[in-house]
């Protein structure tokens, strides 16, 4: 039967449902599928040379002939040798594969065979070991650039490489063409056709290379035409009203002046909530900078207009937190501030869920509990989500949705994540984004110090020297990953055993006469809350923890910020630890501890001890890190790229933003028929999150 792009792999011959599961486990169930599963990179077995000639170093393809029937020995238990002795015209040499018993059946002695290895000279001898081989004029993966796919148990790379050999000979021409023809031939890209075929088969470098520059391109069109339509979507529609007007009576209140870039951030949304349309607006702000401020400055705007507000915190410490702060800022206006989280005890629940109903609460801070069912707002027009990282662009919707009469709220999303400019426009391409790059008067910057092992007694004693003065500090380490599908490299049991034996040698051999805590990731989020709660009081002074404290937690009379295995952490994260400390009046201090001797580990470090400014961090992250930090978590609710890399291709990443502003610009919907597989391909690509083609 002829292979579409839609048949399983179980249509093909040697997968059964034992493989067709493990490739499923790499995503892979049809053909089409495993034609856009590309290879991380490829083995050069395209130079063919004689025993004779061979360089020692790199691998080569020699045709040889079996000079004698392969020899089995048992070196040891467990430990099985075949020899066999291959020749051609030039040389002679000894094959031998370690635990390999099939090769004594598959080399067969006066037949030609294809080896590719390193040819190695022992004595006068030449010798390979453990090469691959194939029989000559059969030879599919020798005398060629080798696909070298990511694998999984039990799914090797020839089987993988098989499969694509098949796929790509029989369905490489119905892979559909996305890209507009006239786009192709702008930027010179190849077709889909070529592509497909020389992404897993190159005839040659320069033909991956293109191939390559093809699908990368694809790769950041697709992107750029899903956020875009983003962008389209959300501007059907109108808006809730607020009228613009003197901010002159919330600010009298307040206990300080704005910032100039307070005051400009707080411009900016305020013109976007009296467009007509619903605002749709990113604040950036460094740790500090005061973006509590501004969201009361939004929340009392639309309050003036006559709706409420919603603020969402990731936590429900931070939502209690928000509670403190925004109540204190916006009562004396009159205002009447809510709290709703998932702990509240359900008779207070349901009263505050009442009074959010009938209108009496004009600004509710909560958390997830928000966008549960029966939560009712009685006029909601401005949603404030804080720390944007830990919410995906699905979770603003669902939040959005809660607006009645067809209205969508405005929508403030503030963050503390420095994103270097090159990738905001992709992060954030559905948000119009403020920054605010001043600090408030009179901060004095952490001081920062990279240290040494060596200096563990030193450190442990100015932690005693600071509890002393009344301070409290913080020691993190990293492990214990919050995120439950474990990604990121320090995940585990294993780690998060070391963590809690360390945090119990600290608090019994260390600090036995200090108050020490411990919190990590993997425990309750009631507990957790417990123990910041207490940390919070004054009543912990010293709190082990993992990067669970990393958010927005404020307790000001914190001054020291410890990070072991500083080296583990991006820079970014780091500087979001040190803006743990220094939010009080007390000289405060960041000691990143490490025990590597890597020279750019090191400087990498004291890149952090150099500067405080959270962008310049971040490009620095991006430069020597790529965009793992920032892309690491899926939450942003962005599709996986699969063969284009945000730090490594700006160039290409800006002409494909080009090319897919253009066209939407004369197919606004991509509504045409031509570019219907187009719109198609698109939303499949965002089909993890599909709230957000609402
Ligand atoms: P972040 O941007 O990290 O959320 P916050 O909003 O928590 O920062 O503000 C940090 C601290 O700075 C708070 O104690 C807040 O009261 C104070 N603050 C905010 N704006 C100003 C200002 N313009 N002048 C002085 N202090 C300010
Ligand atoms: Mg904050």
């Amino acid at each position: 039967m002829a292979l579409t792009l839609e048949s399983g792999l179980r249509e093909l011959p040697g997968i059964g449902g034992a493989r067709a599961a493990r490739l499923a486990k790499l995503g892979l169930a049809t053909v089409g599928d495993l034609l856009g599963y590309y290879p991380r990179s490829y083995e050069d077995r395209t130079k063919i040379s004689t025993i004779a000639a061979a360089p020692e170093e790199v691998p080569v393809c020699v045709a040889a002939l079996v000079a004698e029937t392969p020899r089995v020995s048992h070196i040891r238990k467990g430990l099985e040798l075949v020899k066999v002795k291959a020749a051609d015209e030039t040389a002679v040499m000894t094959v031998t594969f370690f635990n390999q018993a099939y090769v004594r059946d598959a080399l067969r002695l006066g037949e030609s065979y294809i080896f590719y290895g390193k040819v190695e000279r022992q004595g006068r001898g030449r010798q390979m070991t453990n090469p691959v081989f194939e029989r000559e004029g059969a030879a599919r993966f020798t005398g060629c650039i080798m696909p070298v796919y990511p694998l999984t148990a039990g799914i090797s790379n020839n089987l993988l490489a098989g499969l694509a050999r098949r796929c790509v000979d029989e369905c490489a021409g119905q892979v559909p063409e996305l890209l507009p023809e006239e786009v192709r031939l702008a930027h010179s890209l190849a077709q889909v056709e070529f592509s497909c075929r020389n992404i897993h088969f190159p005839e040659s470098w320069e033909a991956l290379e293109i191939a390559r520059r093809r699908l990368i391109f694809e790769e950041f069109f697709l992107l750029s035409c899903g956020m875009s339509l983003l962008r389209t979507g959300r501007d059907r529609g109108a808006g809730p009203g607020v009228e613009r007007r003197d901010l002159a009576p919330f600010l009298s209140l307040l206990p300080f002046s704005f910032t100039g870039a307070q005051r400009r951030t707080v411009d900016e949304a305020a013109a976007d909530m009296a467009s007509g349309r619903p605002m749709n607006r990113l604040v950036q702000g460094d740790v500090g900078s005061g973006k509590t401020a501004v969201a009361a400055a939004c929340a009392w705007l639309a309050w003036q207009s006559g709706w409420q507000s919603a603020m969402m915190a990731p936590t429900e410490i931070l939502a209690e937190q928000h509670f403190r702060s925004l109540s204190a800022l916006l009562s004396p206006a009159g205002m009447k501030v809510g709290l709703l989280t998932g702990s509240m005890k359900a008779a207070e629940k349901r009263k505050a869920k009442a009074a959010l109903a009938a209108g009496e609460v004009d600004l509710m801070v909560g958390t997830h509990a928000l966008l549960s069912e029966g939560v009712e707002f009685h006029k909601l027009g401005l949603v404030i989500t804080d720390e944007q990282h830990r919410f995906g662009v699905a979770q603003r919707a669902a939040l959005a949705a809660k607006a009645d009469g067809g209205l969508r709220p405005h929508v403030l999303v503030m963050s503390a994540t420095p994103i270097p400019r090159t990738l905001a426009l992709i992060v954030y391409g559905d948000l119009d984004v403020s920054v605010i790059d001043e600090l408030p008067p009179g901060r004095t910057p952490v001081e920062t110090f990279v240290v040494g092992e060596d200096k563990r007694q030193r450190m442990y004693s100015f932690v005693r020297k600071l509890v002393a003065e009344g301070r409290q500090a913080y020691i993190v380490c990293p492990a214990v990953e919050e995120n439950p599908d474990g990604e990121g490299a320090f995940g585990g049991l294993a780690d998060l055993k070391a963590v809690t034996t360390y945090a119990e040698t600290l608090k019994t051999q260390v600090f036995p006469d200090l108050r020490v805590a411990f919190v990590h990731g993997k425990m309750k989020p009631r507990d957790k809350d417990a123990v910041m709660s207490t940390f919070s009081a004054g009543d912990i002074d010293v709190l082990v923890s993992t990067t669970v404290i990393e958010v927005g937690v404020d307790v000001p009379n914190a001054a020291l910020m410890i990070v072991e295995n500083a080296e583990r952490f991006g820079l970014s994260q780091l500087h979001q630890l040190r803006g743990r400390v220094g939010r009080g009046k007390h000289k405060s201090y960041c000691v990143l501890m490490t025990a590597t001797h890597s020279q750019d580990s090191r400087a990498r470090l004291k890149v952090l001890a150099s500067t405080t400014d959270g962008f310049k961090i971040a490009e620095e992250d991006l430069k020597l890190r790529g965009p793992g930090d920032f892309f690491g978590s899926r939450q942003h609710g962005l599709p996986q790229l699969h063969i284009a890399d945000l730090a490594g291709d700006v160039r290409l990443l800006k002409e494909a933003q080009q090319a897919a502003r253009d066209l939407l610009e004369a197919d606004p919907g991509l509504e045409k028929r031509k570019h219907r597989p187009l719109l198609e391909r698109v939303k499949r690509m965002f089909s993890d999150n599909p709230d957000i083609f609402n």
